[in-house]
């Protein structure tokens, strides 16, 4: 089995985590194989679309056997980098911010947040569950220091380009950006926008204007 260097479709590396988190759970209950309709059923893709990702992955089910899981597991470490703990950054230690400090990402995942800034003198020098607030005049040097190149953005939009900015000048490679502010970088940085209410809205848009097929009767 070898990845290096192939390039995985941006649709079906989207879906790598989703896939590793079903099978670590599979794993964990003893499971050896698992159909492409068990996971279809699981993960909510079509069975269709997990065979054609699956075969990206040089994984190819046997009729009446399915997947080995194992075989599976081990793609998806090495792909995701699951075997190399990710030190994440934190920026913003409001109320979104706070509750990430205090979710486990690392229950499923080698990412970790390790270190949080703001400017506000009531949080600086706290820590958070296990992470230290530090303030945002040692940002870059903190940053480059631990080596940190991916950053959680959950600070004011109206701050969030300039921060990001200074993200970019200390090295920082990858930005999932919880601000509904649209950010400008160079375009060897990576950026992931999640906007809560725009999700929201856009839910309530499809419920209203294209009905689940259980409601069309
Ligand atoms: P809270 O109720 O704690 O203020 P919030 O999420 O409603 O939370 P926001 O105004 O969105 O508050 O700010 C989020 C966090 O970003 C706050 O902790 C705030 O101190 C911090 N913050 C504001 N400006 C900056 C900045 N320039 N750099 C870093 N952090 C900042």
């Amino acid at each position: 089995m070898t990845n290096d260097g192939m390039k995985i479709p941006q649709a079906t590396a989207k879906r790598l985590p989703l896939y590793y988190r079903f099978l670590l759970n599979l794993h964990s209950s003893g499971k050896q194989r698992v159909s492409s309709a068990e996971l279809s059923e699981a993960v909510k893709v079509d069975s269709a679309t997990i065979r054609r990702d699956f075969s990206y992955f040089g994984a190819l089910g046997k009729k009446g056997y399915g997947y080995n899981v194992n075989y599976l597991l081990t793609f998806f470490r090495k792909t995701l980098d699951q075997d190399e703990l990710t030190k994440v950054g934190l920026i913003g230690v409001g109320n979104l911010g706070t509750a990430f400090l205090n979710y486990n990402f690392s229950k499923n995942n080698n990412t970790k947040i390790k270190i949080a800034f703001d400017v506000d003198p009531n949080k600086v020098g706290t820590q958070i569950g296990d992470v230290p607030v530090y303030h945002m005049d040692d940002l870059d040097k903190v940053l480059i220091e631990e080596g940190i190149q991916v950053a959680i953005l959950t600070v004011p939009s109206t701050v969030a380009q300039s921060i990001t900015d200074r993200l970019v000048q200390a090295n920082v490679k990858g930005i999932l950006n919880f601000t509904p502010a649209r950010l400008n970088v160079p375009t060897s940085i990576r950026i992931h926008h999640i906007d809560l209410a725009v999700e929201l809205q856009s839910l309530i848009y499809f419920l209203k204007h294209y009905p689940t097929d259980a409601e069309i009767t």
